[in-house]
């Protein structure tokens, strides 16, 4: 009897979950505990750290879970070095369920930057008004760069307020359109995006509108990963679910 585990907190890891529930395939969602209030699910969740790839090796094999299925944040590098790690401890078979990168297209005007230093780092300039869509978590660093003027999108409204001094914040956590988006920018008068390397459709209305606007994108990439089975599609998951990780394909 299979008994699967997603880790969680994106789009991909909500639609797995519907799938695994409608293939009545018993499956256990787990968050991080960053979000006030997830979406209601319909398979079991369960909601914070294991502790690291122990604790998450050592939860693997007390709840008997027989696949591991990634589909945390693309820049969740921490917990997916750590399912990488206790898959191997644990023998269980891991995939993950991530996005493709977005690439740069036609039109676009982006400066890649390494990360989150590296955004601070290319806003060293005068000022502007910047809509910076890297996450709460990551908001305090560019209390560095205070000049800018910041418009800021979460996902939740925050028990503090954001550490810098010019800021607009908008609670709203999506869909997005490029409409939308291409409005919120233009009437915060935006000369610049700061965005991470997501993938996805939903995040890409920012990259479209800013295209559409001609305005510059500072673009972070992704954090390095150990090696792992990618797949890109709940179908392809299911199927991997299905026999995939037995044949050890
Ligand atoms: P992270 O740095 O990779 O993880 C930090 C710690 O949080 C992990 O070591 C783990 O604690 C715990 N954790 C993370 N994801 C978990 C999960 N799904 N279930 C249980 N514990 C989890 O991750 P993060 O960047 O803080 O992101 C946290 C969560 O937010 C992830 O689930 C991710 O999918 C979601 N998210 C992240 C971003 C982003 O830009 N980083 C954007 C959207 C959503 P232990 O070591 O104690 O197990």
């Amino acid at each position: 009897m299979p008994n699967i585990l997603i880790l969680g907190g994106t789009t991909e890891a909500s639609a797995l979950a519907v799938a695994c529930a409608e293939g009545a395939i018993p499956t256990t969602l787990s968050y991080a505990g960053r979000t006030a209030s997830p979406r209601t699910q319909p398979v079991a969740v369960r909601v914070g750290g294991f502790g690291g790839a122990v604790g998450l090796a050592a939860y693997l094999r007390r709840e008997r879970i027989t696949h591991l299925v990634d589909a945390t944040h693309p820049f969740a590098a921490r917990i997916s070095a750590n399912a990488v790690a206790a898959a191997d401890t644990a023998g269980v078979p891991l995939v993950a369920l991530t996005r493709p990168a977005w690439r740069a297209q036609a039109g676009d005007r982006w400066q890649r930057v390494p990360d989150v230093a590296g955004a601070v780092e290319a806003l060293g300039g005068p000022p502007l008004r910047v809509m910076l869509a890297v996450g709460r978590m990551h908001v305090a660093d560019f209390a560095a760069r205070p000049q800018h003027a910041y418009l800021l999108r979460f996902v939740d409204r925050p028990e503090a307020p954001p550490a810098l001094p010019r800021h607009h914040l908008v609670v709203d956590r999506g869909p997005f359109t490029v409409d939308g988006d291409r409005r919120l920018m233009e009437a915060h008068g935006i000369d610049l995006v700061v965005a991470k390397n997501a993938g996805g459709g939903g995040a890409a209305a920012k990259l479209h509108a800013a295209r559409a606007l001609g305005l510059p994108v500072v673009m972070i990439d992704r954090p390095p990963l150990p090696p792992r089975r990618e797949l890109h599609d709940v179908a392809t998951v299911l199927d991997w679910l299905d026999h995939g990780a037995e044949r050890g394909v």
